[in-house]
Order: structure tokens, then sequence, then C-alpha cells
């Protein structure tokens, strides 16, 4: 019997597991890929995210996981009206593999047992505790006090518990060799609503040139792409000389009021399974910090499920603000998202 089970090894199940691990815990964290896993991410690190990785880890963002340019100076949107806003804050540039791998390192020195190539299948509560059944060679059990489902948009976990199908956004990226007139240290956000359904984007990672549009049904994206690239072709002279991967993913489609689960019974949810995600796919700081908040509430309250319930709404209050302030900016500068709107 396990303290704590945790699904998912990203950045809130390694910073929850962690925190756990470190008050003397025992956890065991499932991950269904081999580690490093890849993450379909642009890998910009907010100056929040890269606080709280000083913060929950004790250690600078490590260059092992940064890529070329490593510097992200801020962002540069492109509002429906086609007028460009720069808002300027010293981030980084990171491979998510790698970053991720570096936090359940982390996770596994405080005193996690990791797990992966293991998929969580499903989970049911009993008396005072849940039994997990996982599956990697063979399927099995294993069981905790409480489970901690960390499995990011897919969520396999979530969906049977709650018995529901969560709308999705669609996202189609392609990373290529090439040029573009643009600065390379931003990342730039485009809300015209004839570009995408959502937001479509352009960065640069060991110099190669990804341009990416998220849509609300799947069999639109590729008909956004073509028009994302011809708009950059035209605005910013952007030139493909070869096309190097395709990379489809989906993430939560964020409705008005930023809807947070924040679990059922004895089996909690964080970072982006529980519905926290800022606008422009910003995710890796709430995941940290929404895993953190968690891990706390459970080590103060350990025994008393009403007290951790109470203790994690309260502490990730101000996030879910942050959240809805956000998103509502966002609906200012453009009708794809006007229901966002405050
Ligand atoms: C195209 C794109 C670009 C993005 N760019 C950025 C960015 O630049 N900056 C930023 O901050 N955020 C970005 N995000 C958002 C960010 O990636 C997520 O919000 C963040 O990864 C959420 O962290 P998490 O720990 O909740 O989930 P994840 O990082 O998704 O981790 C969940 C883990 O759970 C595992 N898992 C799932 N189900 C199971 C199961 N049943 N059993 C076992 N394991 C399971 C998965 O394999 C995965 O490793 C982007 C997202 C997308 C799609």
């Amino acid at each position: 019997m396990f303290d704590v089970i945790v699904i998912g090894a990203g950045s809130a199940g390694s910073t929850a597991s962690k925190t756990l691990a470190e008050k003397g815990y025992s956890v065991l964290m499932i991950e269904k890929f081999e580690i490093p896993r890849y993450k379909s991410c642009s890998g910009q690190l907010i100056k929040k995210s890269i606080d709280l990785v000083q913060k929950y880890y004790g250690e600078p963002v490590p260059a092992s996981a940064m890529c070329i340019p490593t510097k992200n100076r801020g962002m540069i949107f492109t509002d429906d009206k086609g007028r460009s806003f720069r808002f300027e804050q010293d981030g980084l540039n990171v491979w998510r593999s790698s970053l991720d791998k570096w936090l359940a390192d982390k996770a596994a020195l405080s005193g996690v047992e990791i797990r992966d190539i293991t998929f969580a299948v499903s989970c049911e509560e009993k008396d005072d505790g849940v039994t997990v059944t996982l599956k990697s060679e063979q399927t099995y059990t294993e069981q905790a006090r409480y489970v901690i489902d960390c499995e990011g948009v897919i969520g396999t976990l979530k969906r049977k518990l709650l018995n529901h199908n969560p709308k999705l956004i669609y996202t189609y990226q392609t990373y290529n060799q090439g040029s573009v007139d643009l600065d390379y240290q931003f990342f730039h956000a485009y809300l015209q609503p004839e570009l995408s359904e959502y937001d479509a984007w352009f960065n640069v990672k060991d110099n190669q040139l990804v341009l990416g549009v998220s849509v609300k049904e799947s069999r639109k994206a590729e008909h956004y792409y073509a028009r994302f690239i011809s708009y950059m072709e035209k605005t910013h002279n952007l030139r493909i000389e070869k096309q190097l991967k395709i990379d489809k993913w989906i993430m939560p489609w964020i409705r008005p009021g930023c809807n947070i689960d924040f679990g059922v019974g004895r089996v909690f949810f964080a970072g982006e399974i529980a519905g926290f995600l800022n606008p422009m796919g910003e995710g890796i700081s709430a995941g940290m910090e929404s895993g953190h908040c968690l891990a706390m509430a459970l080590v103060k309250h350990f025994d008393n499920l009403e007290m951790i319930y109470s203790d994690y709404k309260n502490g990730t209050d101000a996030l879910h603000n942050y959240m809805k302030r956000q998103w509502s900016f966002i609906a200012g500068m453009t009708d794809n998202f006007a229901e966002m709107r405050l």
C-alpha cells in the first residue's frame, strides 16, 4: 500500500510526487510512455515557470533542457485587426521531453518510485484507499490511500470516473528548415479568425521554425494551417526549405468560468486534467503550482479528506483567478475568445 499513487510524469505529476516524497510519504508515479517521453509543447517557460522550478526543485532550469535560442524575450500578439502588441518578459526556451525528464529524475532522487511504460487503466475506491489497475507487460493492481491524477489532456481515468467526454482543441504544427523575417527570441501568436479557430503561432527551437494552428474540429486543421502559411509567406517573408516533422496534438477547450475539477473522492486532479491552462496553451506553471498545492494539502491534512479539498481549492484560488483574468484579457483582442470575457 502506497500513501499516494500519482498518474502522469508531467510538470504536475513530478511536482506533486516530489513534494510528497520529501515530506516522507511513499509515492508511486506511473507514466505510460518511456521517460524521456515526447510531449507536444512550444516549450516556452515564462518567468513564473522559471521561478517555480527554482522554488520547488531548489535549482534553476537545467542547461540540458534548453534549446536555441535559449532566451525567450516574451510574446508578440497580433490581434484580429492585424495589430501587433509586444509583451516583454524574460523566459527560457526548452525541449519539454528534457525538462520533464529532469523533473522526474529530481522526484526519483527524493524517493519517488517511478514506473514508466506503464498505463493506468482504471481506479476504484475501496474502504479507505484506492485500487489502481496498471498495465505494462502484465496487468496488475496497486493500492494507495489516495490517487493524484495528473494525466494531462487525455485523461483516461478522469473520463471513466466522471463518465464524460470533454471538448477538446486540436493542434497542428510543423517543424521546418527555412527562414522568416521575425524576431526568433519572441513567441509570436496570431489571433485573426481567418488563420485559426483558436490561435496560430510561430516560434523557433534549435533553428527549426515551428508553425502551428489550433482548431475546434480536427478535420479543419490542415485547411487553417495552409492559410496561416500563406499569410506568413506574404506578411513575414516565410520561406520553408524542408518540412521536418508534423505534430498533431490536443489541448483542453477552456470554457467560460475556467471550471476546475478538483477530484472525486480519494482521486484528486492536478494540472491540465483538472482544467488548469492559461491562454496560448501556457500550462507548465499551472501544472507545477496545482501539483504542489495539492501535495501540501495532503501533507497538512492526510487523514481528513474534506480539509484536503478545502486547502487545495483555497490554495489554487489565486491561480484560478489569474487564469480567468488572462483569458478575459485575450478575449479583448479577438472574437475567437469572446465567450471568455469576464
Ligand atoms: C502545442 C502545445 C504547445 C504548448 N506550449 C506550451 C508552452 O510553450 N509553455 C507552457 O507552459 N505550456 C505549453 N503547453 C501546455 C503544456 O504542455 C501543458 O499544459 C502541461 O504539459 C500540463 O502539464 P501536466 O503535468 O498537467 O500534463 P502533461 O505534461 O501532459 O503530463 C501528463 C502525463 O501523463 C501521462 N499519462 C496520461 N495518461 C496516462 C495514464 N492513463 N497512465 C499513465 N500515464 C499517463 C502522459 O503520457 C504525460 O506524460 C502547450 C501545449 C500544447 C498542446
